[in-house]
Protein backbone atom coordinates (compact mmCIF):
# COMPACT_ATOMS: atom_id res chain seq x y z
CA UNK A 1 0.00 0.00 0.00
CA UNK A 2 1.42 4.00 -1.23
CA UNK A 3 2.25 5.34 1.97
CA UNK A 4 0.68 9.11 1.05
CA UNK A 5 -2.33 8.64 -0.69
CA UNK A 6 -5.04 7.44 1.41
CA UNK A 7 -7.58 5.04 0.23
CA UNK A 8 -10.63 3.45 1.28
CA UNK A 9 -11.64 -0.04 3.17
CA UNK A 10 -15.63 -0.53 4.16
CA UNK A 11 -16.14 2.63 4.32
CA UNK A 12 -12.99 3.30 6.15
CA UNK A 13 -10.48 6.48 4.81
CA UNK A 14 -7.05 4.70 4.83
CA UNK A 15 -4.85 7.56 6.03
CA UNK A 16 -1.08 5.30 6.42
CA UNK A 17 1.20 6.16 8.71
CA UNK A 18 4.36 8.29 7.64
CA UNK A 19 6.58 5.91 10.13
CA UNK A 20 5.79 2.56 9.63
CA UNK A 21 7.65 -0.17 11.87
CA UNK A 22 10.74 -1.40 9.96
CA UNK A 23 10.01 -4.76 8.98
CA UNK A 24 13.07 -6.31 10.77
CA UNK A 25 11.18 -4.66 13.96
CA UNK A 26 8.07 -5.97 13.22
CA UNK A 27 9.81 -9.65 12.99
CA UNK A 28 11.29 -9.09 16.33
CA UNK A 29 7.91 -7.97 18.44
CA UNK A 30 6.14 -10.72 15.88
CA UNK A 31 8.74 -13.49 17.19
CA UNK A 32 7.79 -13.90 21.06
CA UNK A 33 4.38 -11.62 21.41
CA UNK A 34 3.73 -10.77 24.94
CA UNK A 35 0.28 -10.28 25.34
CA UNK A 36 -0.77 -6.40 25.38
CA UNK A 37 3.08 -5.03 25.14
CA UNK A 38 3.62 -4.70 21.13
CA UNK A 39 0.97 -2.81 19.19
CA UNK A 40 0.35 -2.46 15.25
CA UNK A 41 1.23 0.38 13.08
CA UNK A 42 -2.81 1.67 12.60
CA UNK A 43 -5.37 2.13 14.82
CA UNK A 44 -9.47 2.25 13.30
CA UNK A 45 -11.32 5.14 14.90
CA UNK A 46 -14.79 6.96 14.73
CA UNK A 47 -15.68 10.32 15.77
CA UNK A 48 -19.28 11.19 17.80
CA UNK A 49 -21.09 14.15 18.67
CA UNK A 50 -24.13 14.74 19.73
CA UNK A 51 -25.01 16.91 16.70
CA UNK A 52 -23.16 15.13 13.71
CA UNK A 53 -23.55 11.13 15.28
CA UNK A 54 -20.94 9.00 14.29
CA UNK A 55 -18.36 10.28 11.47
CA UNK A 56 -15.22 10.55 10.35
CA UNK A 57 -14.46 6.36 9.63
CA UNK A 58 -10.55 6.44 9.27
CA UNK A 59 -7.62 4.06 10.33
CA UNK A 60 -4.90 6.28 10.94
CA UNK A 61 -1.33 5.76 12.38
CA UNK A 62 -1.26 4.43 16.12
CA UNK A 63 -0.22 6.97 18.24
CA UNK A 64 -1.08 8.57 21.84
CA UNK A 65 -4.17 10.60 22.16
CA UNK A 66 -4.01 13.78 23.04
CA UNK A 67 -6.26 14.50 26.32
CA UNK A 68 -7.49 17.73 27.86
CA UNK A 69 -7.30 17.42 31.48
CA UNK A 70 -10.87 17.97 31.74
CA UNK A 71 -12.05 15.22 29.28
CA UNK A 72 -14.92 13.41 30.50
CA UNK A 73 -13.47 9.64 30.75
CA UNK A 74 -10.51 11.05 32.91
CA UNK A 75 -12.81 12.02 35.38
CA UNK A 76 -16.64 9.86 35.74
CA UNK A 77 -14.95 6.76 33.71
CA UNK A 78 -17.49 6.89 31.04
CA UNK A 79 -15.52 4.03 29.32
CA UNK A 80 -16.61 0.75 27.77
CA UNK A 81 -14.14 -2.05 25.01
CA UNK A 82 -14.05 -5.38 23.93
CA UNK A 83 -11.82 -7.88 23.16
CA UNK A 84 -11.51 -10.41 20.43
CA UNK A 85 -9.37 -11.92 17.91
CA UNK A 86 -7.95 -12.46 14.42
CA UNK A 87 -6.77 -16.09 13.93
CA UNK A 88 -4.90 -16.82 10.63
CA UNK A 89 -5.34 -20.50 9.39
CA UNK A 90 -3.50 -22.73 7.37
CA UNK A 91 -4.48 -21.42 4.29
CA UNK A 92 -3.60 -18.14 4.93
CA UNK A 93 -7.14 -16.50 5.28
CA UNK A 94 -7.49 -14.73 8.28
CA UNK A 95 -11.01 -14.69 10.35
CA UNK A 96 -12.46 -13.70 13.52
CA UNK A 97 -14.55 -15.29 16.06
CA UNK A 98 -18.37 -14.40 16.44
CA UNK A 99 -17.94 -11.22 16.22
CA UNK A 100 -21.94 -10.16 15.88
CA UNK A 101 -21.94 -11.30 19.35
CA UNK A 102 -18.91 -8.34 20.61
CA UNK A 103 -20.51 -5.98 18.90
CA UNK A 104 -23.92 -6.95 20.15
CA UNK A 105 -22.81 -7.00 23.57
CA UNK A 106 -20.74 -3.36 23.06
CA UNK A 107 -24.00 -1.84 22.31
CA UNK A 108 -24.99 -2.98 25.36
CA UNK A 109 -22.52 -1.58 27.71
CA UNK A 110 -23.13 1.12 25.49
CA UNK A 111 -26.30 1.79 26.74
CA UNK A 112 -25.53 1.33 30.22
CA UNK A 113 -23.05 3.78 30.74
CA UNK A 114 -24.73 6.20 28.73
CA UNK A 115 -22.82 6.25 25.88
CA UNK A 116 -23.76 6.42 21.91
CA UNK A 117 -24.24 3.08 20.51
CA UNK A 118 -21.96 2.21 17.63
CA UNK A 119 -24.13 0.25 14.71
CA UNK A 120 -22.92 -3.71 14.22
CA UNK A 121 -22.05 -2.24 11.04
CA UNK A 122 -19.80 -0.34 12.16
CA UNK A 123 -17.79 -2.39 14.52
CA UNK A 124 -17.75 -5.30 11.96
CA UNK A 125 -15.96 -3.13 9.27
CA UNK A 126 -13.34 -1.15 11.82
CA UNK A 127 -12.13 -4.28 12.50
CA UNK A 128 -11.90 -5.64 8.81
CA UNK A 129 -10.29 -2.48 8.11
CA UNK A 130 -7.73 -2.35 10.68
CA UNK A 131 -7.17 -6.40 10.40
CA UNK A 132 -6.84 -5.30 6.57
CA UNK A 133 -4.23 -2.64 6.93
CA UNK A 134 -2.17 -4.30 9.24
CA UNK A 135 -2.13 -8.12 7.57
CA UNK A 136 1.46 -7.78 7.85
CA UNK A 137 0.99 -8.03 12.14
CA UNK A 138 -1.23 -11.14 11.96
CA UNK A 139 1.26 -13.96 13.52
CA UNK A 140 1.29 -17.02 12.39
CA UNK A 141 2.84 -19.63 14.92
CA UNK A 142 0.81 -22.21 16.79
CA UNK A 143 -2.04 -20.33 19.06
CA UNK A 144 -0.85 -16.86 18.19
CA UNK A 145 -3.23 -14.46 16.95
CA UNK A 146 -4.12 -10.71 16.80
CA UNK A 147 -5.30 -9.02 19.93
CA UNK A 148 -8.61 -6.82 18.45
CA UNK A 149 -9.39 -4.27 21.31
CA UNK A 150 -12.29 -2.07 20.17
CA UNK A 151 -12.95 0.71 22.91
CA UNK A 152 -14.65 3.92 23.30
CA UNK A 153 -14.86 6.79 25.40
CA UNK A 154 -16.48 10.15 26.72
CA UNK A 155 -14.50 12.80 24.91
CA UNK A 156 -16.53 15.91 25.63
CA UNK A 157 -14.22 18.61 28.08
CA UNK A 158 -16.03 19.46 31.02
CA UNK A 159 -16.62 18.77 34.56
CA UNK A 160 -20.34 18.12 34.99
CA UNK A 161 -22.26 14.79 35.95
CA UNK A 162 -23.79 14.00 33.05
CA UNK A 163 -23.23 11.57 30.03
CA UNK A 164 -20.61 12.78 27.53
CA UNK A 165 -21.72 14.98 24.24
CA UNK A 166 -18.64 13.52 22.29
CA UNK A 167 -17.21 10.09 22.22
CA UNK A 168 -14.20 8.15 20.53
CA UNK A 169 -14.75 4.80 18.93
CA UNK A 170 -11.26 3.15 18.50
CA UNK A 171 -9.71 -0.48 17.95
CA UNK A 172 -5.78 -1.33 18.60
CA UNK A 173 -4.28 -4.70 17.49
CA UNK A 174 -1.83 -6.91 19.26
CA UNK A 175 -0.12 -9.51 18.33
CA UNK A 176 -0.38 -12.11 20.78
CA UNK A 177 1.41 -15.53 21.50
CA UNK A 178 -0.53 -18.16 23.40
CA UNK A 179 -1.70 -16.64 26.62
CA UNK A 180 0.49 -19.45 29.03
CA UNK A 181 4.13 -19.35 27.37
CA UNK A 182 4.69 -22.49 28.91
CA UNK A 183 1.73 -24.71 28.10
CA UNK A 184 -1.90 -24.52 29.90
CA UNK A 185 -1.05 -24.56 33.49
CA UNK A 186 -3.90 -24.60 35.84
CA UNK A 187 -4.32 -21.83 38.15
CA UNK A 188 -4.94 -20.93 41.88
CA UNK A 189 -7.98 -19.04 43.17
CA UNK A 190 -9.10 -17.01 46.12
CA UNK A 191 -12.75 -16.18 46.33
CA UNK A 192 -13.02 -12.64 48.00
CA UNK A 193 -15.68 -12.30 50.71
CA UNK A 194 -15.12 -9.00 51.58
CA UNK A 195 -14.96 -7.40 48.05
CA UNK A 196 -17.29 -7.49 45.12
CA UNK A 197 -16.80 -6.54 41.59
CA UNK A 198 -20.31 -5.84 40.64
CA UNK A 199 -23.79 -5.14 42.52
CA UNK A 200 -27.49 -5.46 41.52
CA UNK A 201 -28.58 -2.75 39.14
CA UNK A 202 -24.16 -2.04 38.88
CA UNK A 203 -22.71 -2.37 36.12
CA UNK A 204 -21.33 -5.88 36.15
CA UNK A 205 -22.94 -6.83 32.98
CA UNK A 206 -21.56 -3.88 31.14
CA UNK A 207 -18.01 -4.27 29.59
CA UNK A 208 -16.50 -1.57 31.45
CA UNK A 209 -12.86 -0.05 32.51
CA UNK A 210 -14.33 0.77 35.79
CA UNK A 211 -15.14 -2.55 37.18
CA UNK A 212 -12.00 -3.68 36.43
CA UNK A 213 -10.68 -0.51 38.63
CA UNK A 214 -12.55 -2.10 40.85
CA UNK A 215 -11.25 -5.79 40.40
CA UNK A 216 -7.54 -4.70 41.06
CA UNK A 217 -7.42 -4.36 44.74
CA UNK A 218 -8.92 -7.50 45.82
CA UNK A 219 -6.36 -8.91 43.26
CA UNK A 220 -3.29 -7.64 44.77
CA UNK A 221 -4.45 -8.98 47.94
CA UNK A 222 -5.11 -12.45 46.54
CA UNK A 223 -1.94 -12.32 44.96
CA UNK A 224 0.14 -11.83 48.00
CA UNK A 225 -1.81 -14.79 49.92
CA UNK A 226 -0.30 -16.69 47.11
CA UNK A 227 -3.10 -17.17 44.87
CA UNK A 228 -3.30 -16.63 41.02
CA UNK A 229 -6.83 -14.75 40.90
CA UNK A 230 -10.05 -13.53 42.55
CA UNK A 231 -12.82 -15.05 42.41
CA UNK A 232 -16.37 -12.83 43.18
CA UNK A 233 -19.67 -13.34 44.92
CA UNK A 234 -22.70 -11.76 44.56
CA UNK A 235 -22.83 -8.74 46.38
CA UNK A 236 -26.55 -9.12 47.81
CA UNK A 237 -26.06 -12.71 49.62
CA UNK A 238 -22.63 -13.18 49.51
CA UNK A 239 -22.96 -16.82 49.13
CA UNK A 240 -22.92 -17.13 45.47
CA UNK A 241 -20.82 -18.24 42.90
CA UNK A 242 -20.22 -15.37 40.27
CA UNK A 243 -16.66 -14.83 37.80
CA UNK A 244 -13.47 -13.93 38.07
CA UNK A 245 -12.00 -10.61 37.52
CA UNK A 246 -12.11 -11.16 34.10
CA UNK A 247 -12.98 -14.61 33.22
CA UNK A 248 -16.58 -16.40 33.67
CA UNK A 249 -16.83 -20.29 35.75
CA UNK A 250 -17.43 -23.49 35.11
CA UNK A 251 -18.15 -26.51 37.13
CA UNK A 252 -17.47 -30.03 36.10
CA UNK A 253 -19.62 -32.73 37.86
CA UNK A 254 -19.06 -36.52 38.56
CA UNK A 255 -22.19 -37.52 36.96
CA UNK A 256 -20.79 -35.74 33.67
CA UNK A 257 -22.86 -33.09 34.05
CA UNK A 258 -21.60 -29.13 34.02
CA UNK A 259 -23.23 -25.95 35.63
CA UNK A 260 -22.38 -22.33 35.37
CA UNK A 261 -23.46 -19.30 37.50
CA UNK A 262 -26.78 -17.89 35.48
CA UNK A 263 -26.70 -14.59 34.41
CA UNK A 264 -27.83 -12.48 37.23
CA UNK A 265 -27.26 -9.49 36.35
CA UNK A 266 -23.88 -9.09 37.49
CA UNK A 267 -22.04 -11.14 35.38
CA UNK A 268 -20.54 -10.29 32.06
CA UNK A 269 -21.91 -12.40 29.36
CA UNK A 270 -18.83 -13.57 28.16
CA UNK A 271 -19.06 -15.17 24.33
CA UNK A 272 -16.91 -17.85 25.24
CA UNK A 273 -18.76 -18.73 28.38
CA UNK A 274 -22.15 -19.17 25.50
CA UNK A 275 -19.91 -20.68 22.76
CA UNK A 276 -18.90 -23.60 25.61
CA UNK A 277 -22.93 -23.94 26.83
CA UNK A 278 -23.32 -24.87 22.79
CA UNK A 279 -20.34 -27.38 22.73
CA UNK A 280 -20.79 -29.03 26.14
CA UNK A 281 -24.83 -29.45 24.85
CA UNK A 282 -23.50 -30.54 21.27
CA UNK A 283 -21.18 -33.17 23.21
CA UNK A 284 -24.46 -34.91 24.93
CA UNK A 285 -23.71 -33.48 28.64
CA UNK A 286 -26.26 -32.15 30.85
CA UNK A 287 -25.71 -28.26 31.60
CA UNK A 288 -27.49 -26.10 33.87
CA UNK A 289 -27.12 -22.21 34.03
CA UNK A 290 -27.95 -22.01 37.57
CA UNK A 291 -27.00 -20.47 41.04
CA UNK A 292 -24.04 -21.79 42.37
CA UNK A 293 -23.61 -21.67 46.24
CA UNK A 294 -20.01 -21.38 47.22
CA UNK A 295 -20.84 -23.99 50.33
CA UNK A 296 -22.13 -26.62 47.54
CA UNK A 297 -19.04 -25.93 45.83
CA UNK A 298 -17.00 -26.59 48.62
CA UNK A 299 -18.30 -29.74 49.55
CA UNK A 300 -18.05 -31.04 45.84
CA UNK A 301 -14.58 -30.54 46.30
CA UNK A 302 -14.23 -32.44 49.47
CA UNK A 303 -16.73 -35.26 48.37
CA UNK A 304 -15.36 -36.03 45.10
CA UNK A 305 -18.59 -35.06 43.47
CA UNK A 306 -16.96 -31.90 41.86
CA UNK A 307 -14.23 -33.53 39.57
CA UNK A 308 -13.40 -30.02 37.51
CA UNK A 309 -13.39 -26.05 37.59
CA UNK A 310 -12.29 -24.27 35.15
CA UNK A 311 -12.32 -20.06 33.84
CA UNK A 312 -13.16 -18.93 30.03
CA UNK A 313 -12.88 -15.79 28.71
CA UNK A 314 -11.32 -15.00 24.96
CA UNK A 315 -7.71 -13.99 26.24
CA UNK A 316 -7.22 -17.15 27.82
CA UNK A 317 -9.80 -18.91 26.13
CA UNK A 318 -9.89 -22.04 28.94
CA UNK A 319 -8.20 -22.07 32.21
CA UNK A 320 -8.35 -25.22 34.28
CA UNK A 321 -8.30 -23.78 38.00
CA UNK A 322 -6.41 -26.40 40.08
CA UNK A 323 -6.87 -24.74 43.80
CA UNK A 324 -9.56 -22.92 45.52
CA UNK A 325 -9.01 -21.36 48.72
CA UNK A 326 -10.61 -18.61 50.75
CA UNK A 327 -11.28 -17.80 54.55
CA UNK A 328 -11.26 -21.06 56.29
CA UNK A 329 -10.83 -23.33 53.61
CA UNK A 330 -7.72 -24.43 50.64
CA UNK A 331 -8.83 -26.88 48.31
CA UNK A 332 -7.22 -28.53 45.74
CA UNK A 333 -9.62 -29.37 42.16
CA UNK A 334 -9.34 -33.00 42.09
CA UNK A 335 -5.34 -34.15 41.52
CA UNK A 336 -4.72 -30.05 41.12
CA UNK A 337 -3.89 -30.71 37.17
CA UNK A 338 -6.34 -30.19 34.03
CA UNK A 339 -9.16 -32.54 33.92
CA UNK A 340 -10.43 -34.10 30.81
CA UNK A 341 -13.50 -32.37 30.00
CA UNK A 342 -11.46 -29.20 30.67
CA UNK A 343 -8.87 -29.85 28.20
CA UNK A 344 -11.66 -31.07 25.43
CA UNK A 345 -13.17 -28.23 25.48
CA UNK A 346 -10.40 -26.18 25.37
CA UNK A 347 -9.16 -28.03 22.55
CA UNK A 348 -12.31 -28.11 20.55
CA UNK A 349 -13.04 -24.18 21.11
CA UNK A 350 -9.23 -23.78 19.23
CA UNK A 351 -10.14 -26.28 16.87
CA UNK A 352 -13.04 -24.06 15.28
CA UNK A 353 -10.84 -21.45 15.96
CA UNK A 354 -8.07 -21.75 13.90
CA UNK A 355 -9.82 -23.63 11.02
CA UNK A 356 -8.78 -27.00 12.15
CA UNK A 357 -12.45 -28.63 13.00
CA UNK A 358 -15.54 -27.76 11.49
CA UNK A 359 -17.40 -24.87 12.00
CA UNK A 360 -20.70 -26.08 12.69
CA UNK A 361 -22.46 -23.38 13.73
CA UNK A 362 -21.15 -20.72 11.61
CA UNK A 363 -18.95 -18.95 14.22
CA UNK A 364 -16.38 -17.40 12.27
CA UNK A 365 -16.52 -14.33 10.01
CA UNK A 366 -13.89 -13.73 7.51
CA UNK A 367 -11.61 -10.75 7.50
CA UNK A 368 -9.30 -11.44 4.53
C1 LIG B 1 -14.57 -10.00 28.89
C2 LIG B 1 -14.98 -10.65 30.17
C3 LIG B 1 -15.26 -12.02 30.26
C4 LIG B 1 -15.07 -12.97 29.11
O1 LIG B 1 -15.81 -12.64 27.99
P1 LIG B 1 -15.44 -13.26 26.56
O2 LIG B 1 -16.45 -12.66 25.65
O3 LIG B 1 -15.56 -14.71 26.68
O4 LIG B 1 -14.05 -12.83 26.26
C5 LIG B 1 -15.71 -12.52 31.47
N1 LIG B 1 -15.85 -11.72 32.55
C6 LIG B 1 -15.57 -10.40 32.50
C7 LIG B 1 -15.74 -9.59 33.72
C8 LIG B 1 -15.12 -9.83 31.31
O5 LIG B 1 -14.85 -8.52 31.29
Amino acid sequence: MSTTSPTSLANFEIRPTATPTSDEDRAAALAAPRFGTAFTDHMARISWTAEQGWHDRRVEAYGPLRLDPATAVLHYAQEIFEGLKAYRHADGSVWTFRPEANAQRFARSAHRLALPVLSEQDFLDSLAALVATDSAWIPTGEETSLYLRPFMYASEVFLGVRPSAAAEYLVIASPVGPYFASGVRPVSIWVAEDYHRAGAGGTGAAKCGGNYAASLLPQQEAQALGFDQVCFLDSSTNTLVEELGGMNVFVVHADGSVSTPELSGSILEGVTRSSILQLVRDAGHEVRERPIPLAELRAGLEDGSVTEVFACGTAAVVTPIGRLGGVGFDLTVADGEAGPVTSSIRAELTDIQYGRAADRHGWLHRLL
